[in-house]
């Protein structure tokens, strides 16, 4: 293989750095983290914030709570300890996507700001932008994409974010989306207007 005999060459555990992926993708690794209400809009945005990365070769992944909830914490429920180790879980996975040079898109209510702390904490602050995807609850509840609102007013859920559970507001989101008032596409472009620049490699590298 290229220059020089093979018994020179050491293969350290990790000499395939984050930073080697970064420029071979030719983008930096991301977590962008989608934090609000159920039917607030962070999947849509997520979605669709990755269809445009992607359009424009970005290497790139969605979590969300469809399909994380199913498989890697198909073992949790909704209690604050299940809630925070969901997150947990979830942090640990993005960093190693972040790791392997990916930029992921979390779309998840992480109601609570201590376990989005150690979402951010886990995940590195330098690679971590947080996004609050802002809507009225009388606007969500209309929306009630899943019914999931109409059941928790019934009683069926016992700790839905909104009604039975609290949400606590980040203090310091990278960006707040008003999405009762902005289009989806808006939203997005507000999205890929910060993120974008926060992706390009210096130039030499
Ligand atoms: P979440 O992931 O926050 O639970 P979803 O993205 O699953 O929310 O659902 C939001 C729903 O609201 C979708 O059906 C979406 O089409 C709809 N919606 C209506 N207006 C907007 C808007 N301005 N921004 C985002 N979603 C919107």
């Amino acid at each position: 293989m290229g220059n020089g005999s093979e018994k020179d060459i050491v293969w350290h555990h990790a000499s395939v750095t984050r930073e080697r992926r970064e420029r071979l993708n030719g983008h930096r690794a991301r977590a962008v983290w989608f934090t609000g209400l159920s039917g607030a809009g962070k999947s849509t945005i997520a979605h669709a914030v990755e269809e445009q990365l992607h359009r424009c070769g970005c290497r790139t992944f969605v979590f969300d709570g469809d399909n994380v909830r199913h498989g890697l914490c198909g073992d949790l429920g909704f209690s604050p300890a299940d809630r925070r180790e969901n997150l947990r879980r979830i942090g640990e996975m993005a960093k190693l996507f972040v790791d392997a040079g990916i930029v992921s898109l979390a779309a998840f209510i992480s109601p609570m700001r201590d376990d989005r702390a150690l979402v951010r904490e886990i995940i590195g602050a330098q690679h971590y932008i947080e996004i609050y995807v802002s809507c009225p609850l009388e606007e969500c509840e209309r929306r009630d994409v899943k019914g999931m609102y109409r059941r928790a007013r019934a009683g069926q859920l016992p700790s839905f974010t909104g009604i039975s559970a609290p949400y606590d507001a980040p203090d310091a989101p990278h960006l707040v989306l008003e999405t009762a008032t902005l289009t989806v596409e808006q939203s997005v472009s507000r999205v890929l207007d910060l993120i974008v620049p926060l992706l390009a490699l210096p130039a030499s590298a």
